[in-house]
């Protein structure tokens, strides 16, 4: 690793990115920005570009990345501009780099973070969509290339701050019996229904505790976004199915535990605010201020907890039992969420509809082994097409 770390932050204009360079930028003297890379929004990723002067600034998009190219030209700016899903995968896997903040939303981000694995990064993973989908061979391609993996979502960041130093591959030996993934619940926690039935887009992406982008936000009211984390702890910890257990706290302010065979519960505990495990996995071993403040017990008050109503959040079910069912069957339990979640943000489905259109994805789905890319990417696809046929057909 260089003395100053350089950086590539995948999503850079996304929720995450942003709080990622807002860490950066308290720590001048240890990071400095490779590469800032986008979906199509030039115009935010032109000002990140203006202040934090990166090598590289990425575009999915190529008109977008015209634009772009034409602003940082006319404004005197040394950032070369890349455009495509190759240009992520080398701003990822640039010999240069140190570290990747893959941040990118959605099934999009599977190929950046697989480049980076296998160049040997270090790898700050908010991107649980990558484990979902390819948990098997993404952990493989981390191990063989030397790279080392750092969870930034906050309940996974949680479990790897409480679980012991040598921590094996096995749960048992490192004395744990069990995870517990804490949960906010979401805003219709105590919605009947028959009242989610009429949920609008806009109450769906009210959270009372995070501030997120649009579909993890909808993934937290359905409760798919634990689904996800279940998936995404299974391959981070070698946790079994059995030993993932959900606990609903609303507070938000027990990230997760991890309980040890003698009984003891280990929590984190903090602010929801990302930048506390967006700082601790950039610093780690080493802690840094991160800018989020004291957590004030006064003002919390008390902890609730309860356990989740998996009948009346079927995604959490659906979720579980994909696991279980393995193979390619979380990347099209992924896949047509990814799908239905765009159809209710577009008004073309209801929020009850979102479980549904999954279900019968998985149902008509030939669940085959996830042994390479191909075979992921190709669930992917179908999946998204059954997911579209399910639309058409109600
Ligand atoms: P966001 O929607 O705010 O940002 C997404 C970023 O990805 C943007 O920079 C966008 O330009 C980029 N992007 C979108 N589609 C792309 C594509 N096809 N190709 C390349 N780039 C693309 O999302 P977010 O809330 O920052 O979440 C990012 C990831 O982090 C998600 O996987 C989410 O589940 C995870 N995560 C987020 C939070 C949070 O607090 N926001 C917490 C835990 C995990
Ligand atoms: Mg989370």
């Amino acid at each position: 690793m260089h003395e100053v770390k350089r950086v590539t932050i995948l999503g850079a204009t996304g929720t995450i990115g942003k709080q990622t360079l807002d860490v950066i930028a308290r720590h001048p003297d240890k990071f400095s920005v490779f590469a800032l890379t986008a979906n199509a929004s030039a115009d935010v990723l032109f000002e990140q570009c203006r202040q934090y002067l990166p090598r590289y600034a990425v575009l999915l998009d190529e008109s977008a990345a015209e634009s772009l190219r034409q602003q940082l030209l006319a404004a005197g700016s040394q950032t070369q501009v890349l455009w495509g899903i190759s240009a992520l995968e080398f701003v990822s896997a640039h010999p240069e780099v140190d570290v990747v903040m893959a941040a990118i939303v959605g099934a999009a981000g599977l190929k950046p973070a697989m480049a980076a694995a296998h160049a040997g990064k270090r790898i700050l993973l908010a991107n649980k969509e990558t484990l979902v989908m390819s948990g098997g061979l993404f952990m493989n391609a981390v191990e063989q290339g030397g790279a080392s993996l750092l969870p930034i979502d906050s309940e996974h960041n949680a479990i790897f701050q409480v679980m012991p130093e040598a921590r094996t591959r096995h749960l048992g030996e490192s004395g744990i019996r069990r995870i517990l993934l804490t949960a906010s619940g979401g805003p219709f926690r105590n919605t009947s229904a028959m009242d989610l039935e009429k949920v609008t887009p806009r109450q769906a992406l009210n959270h009372p505790n995070w501030v997120m982008g649009p579909k993890i936000t909808i993934d937290s009211a359905t409760l798919m976004n634990k689904g996800l984390e279940v998936i995404e702890a299974h391959w981070l910890f070698n946790a079994g199915p059995e030993q993932i257990e959900v606990v609903v706290h609303p507070q938000s302010v027990i990230h997760s535990m991890v309980e040890y065979v003698d009984g003891s519960v280990l929590a984190q505990l903090g602010n929801p605010d990302m930048r506390t495990p967006i700082a601790f996995a950039l610093g780690y071993p080493e802690r840094l201020e991160s800018g989020v403040p004291s957590l004030d017990f006064f003002t919390i008050g008390k902890f609730d907890f309860e356990a989740p109503d998996m009948v009346k959040f079927p995604c959490l079910r659906l979720a579980f039992d994909s696991l279980r069912t393995g193979g390619t069957a979380p990347a099209i339990l992924n896949a047509a969420n990814e799908v239905a979640v765009a159809a209710f943000l577009n008004e073309r489905i209801g929020f009850t509809d979102i479980p549904r259109m999954i279900e019968s994805a998985l149902e008509q789905s030939d669940i085959q082994p996830a042994s390479s890319l191909d075979s992921v990417i190709e669930a992917d696809r179908q999946a998204r097409l059954l997911a579209n046929a399910w639309m058409d057909k109600h």
